[in-house]
């Protein structure tokens, strides 16, 4: 909440409101001036590791609940990384799986694939935690991104693909399609669970950064 209301000392805040500071530029990369948003999703220095492991639990989420749906083994700890395939009778699924395609596609690397063997339909899941002021732009992005593997997939593969895209904000918001992208993934995902996800994400990225006290 407190990111929420621009409440934090950023060095951009000190610098420019408390004047306490002369040098607004961020701590880390020294490239832009240290606002909430900058930490929280536009830093270089974060991009990495800190951002990539909050978008990584987001997406175990989904992930988690598509292999329940199958019977499928779920991961144990949600620290635990996906095997990049698992496979049953009724379903396989790919966690960061490249695949090959016959013709050059822009983006051949999926958050998540789940193919139905029974419906014969396969679902491309692409997961972001971009600023709150972009998840509308970043949510056409990834459709357009994978439209090329969608085509690819469905060639090669002779199934129905549907490209579905989950955008949560870094400080929790999400755009009214959300809920329909949900209920296209196999399992039961919910709105909340993924934003609490990408919100205890930030708020760890925070606390970290600005060095505050807290759970980390
Ligand atoms: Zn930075």
């Amino acid at each position: 909440m407190a990111a929420q209301e621009q409440a934090l000392s950023t060095r951009s805040i000190e610098a420019g409101v408390y004047h306490t500071r002369q040098d607004p530029m961020c701590r880390l990369c020294k490239d832009a001036p240290e606002t909430i948003q900058h930490i929280t999703a536009g830093c270089k220095m974060l991009g990495g590791k800190a951002y990539m492991e909050r978008h990584n639990q987001v997406a175990g989420i989904v992930y988690r609940n598509i292999c329940a749906e199958y019977n499928l083994e779920v991961p144990r700890s949600k620290w635990e990384m996906p095997p990049r395939v698992i496979e049953n009778d009724r379903a396989k699924i790919l966690w960061d799986f490249q695949i090959q395609t016959d013709k050059m596609v822009v983006a051949n690397q999926p958050d998540i694939v789940v193919v139905d063997k029974q419906k014969k339909t396969a679902i491309v899941i692409d997961v972001a935690v971009p600023n709150d002021s972009n998840i509308r732009k970043k949510e056409h992005e990834k459709l357009e991104k994978y439209q090329g593997l969608r085509e690819e997939l469905e060639r090669m593969w002779r199934v129905k693909v549907t490209v579905v895209p989950v955008v949560i904000g870094a400080l929790g918001a999400v755009t009214p399609k959300l809920s329909e992208w949900l209920q296209q993934i196999p399992g039961t995902t919910s709105e909340i669970s993924v934003q609490k996800s990408a919100v205890l994400g930030t708020a760890k990225i925070l606390c970290r950064t600005l060095k505050l006290p807290g759970l980390w």
